[in-house]
């Protein structure tokens, strides 16, 4: 079985946004015949004990969407072994990395606005020089790409093609990078379907590049626009106000909610009730808006 997913951090409540990349991934991964996995991606929280989580309230929301796992929920911070494996499988590739952010910022060159691209200054540090450094300062680790250029298929935005540089895959602090555990997840998890927000578009062919690398399959990629609101200004998880709990505080019902995410996708019209399952059978991932979707919440509730 090959799996879509939803991956959300618990750093803050789910906003519309967030909710409705979710949709958009349960519904590309039914639409397609794969099952959908929800995720957690807590590579540096620490799970607090008291009361409910911002995790068990993320997957609340989900689940009164009717947005659920088909399998368990697995947690990145039980997964540190296979990263490490990963890392250990990549082998030559992996190189320590002595630089601060100050050289960092000073060293890196973002064309065209882009993600900054490492530019290789601890690439070929010999041993030696690396020992004498590493007395110093405690290193990040990076994986040599050999100036690979990687091209991801993208639902939306089409052939995605970009420089990859050496990047992150463990940082000074001993965290695992983003970008490698997601690769190993999705790797190991089955999943060949990546649905969420297109301020990761960049980050897609470094992973399909690790992919490659690590063995795993390549998933397709769908990077949705996002949600922004009445400022113009995309939505933070910090936006309370736009959460499921201050919808439905405010009056709105969750098939409301989920009727104003099927609207934004041009998958149903204003008012209409409307199942999950009805939706499925709507969805066309070559008829999604290509635009951010401009919200204006207030004027929903009357
Ligand atoms: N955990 C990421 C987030 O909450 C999403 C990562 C992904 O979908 O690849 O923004």
């Amino acid at each position: 079985m090959r799996f879509g997913r939803f991956a959300p951090t618990p750093s803050g409540q789910l906003h519309l946004g967030n909710l409705r990349t979710a949709l958009v991934a349960y519904l590309a991964a039914r639409a397609s015949g794969r099952g959908f996995l929800i995720r957690v991606e807590d590579l540096d929280q620490i799970r607090l004990v008291d009361g409910p989580t911002i995790e068990q309230i993320q997957l609340a929301d989900l689940a009164a969407l009717g947005l659920t796992s088909d399998a368990a929920i697995i947690h990145q911070s039980d997964r540190f072994d296979r990263y490490q494996e990963a890392i250990d499988a990549l082998g030559d590739r992996i190189y320590p990395c002595f630089c601060s952010r100050k050289d960092l910022r000073t060293a890196a060159v973002a064309p065209h606005g882009a993600t900054p691209i490492y530019p290789g200054t601890c690439r070929h540090l010999s041993p030696a020089e690396r020992r004498r450094r590493a007395a110093g300062r405690t290193p990040a680790w990076r994986v040599n790409t050999d100036d690979a250029i990687w091209t991801v298929a993208d639902d939306i935005h089409g052939e995605v093609t970009r420089q990859i540089d050496d990047f992150v895959v463990r940082r000074a602090d001993g965290v695992f990078a983003y970008n490698l555990a997601v690769v190993v997840d999705d790797g190991q998890q089955g999943v060949d379907q990546v649905v969420r927000g297109d301020d990761l578009l960049d980050q897609a062919p470094r992973q399909a590049w690790l992919a490659d690398q690590l063995g795993y399959t390549q998933p397709t990629y769908l990077h949705l626009p996002l949600v922004l609101d009445s400022h113009g200004d995309r939505l933070a998880k910090r936006d309370g106000a736009l959460g499921l709990a201050a919808l439905t505080t405010a009056g709105m019902s969750v098939e409301q909610v989920l009727t104003h995410l099927a609207v934004s996708l041009d998958l149903a019209v204003p008012a209409e009730a409307i199942s999950l399952d009805e939706l499925v059978g709507r969805f066309d991932p070559d008829r999604l808006p290509h635009q951010p979707w401009l919200i204006d919440p207030p004027t929903w509730i009357d």
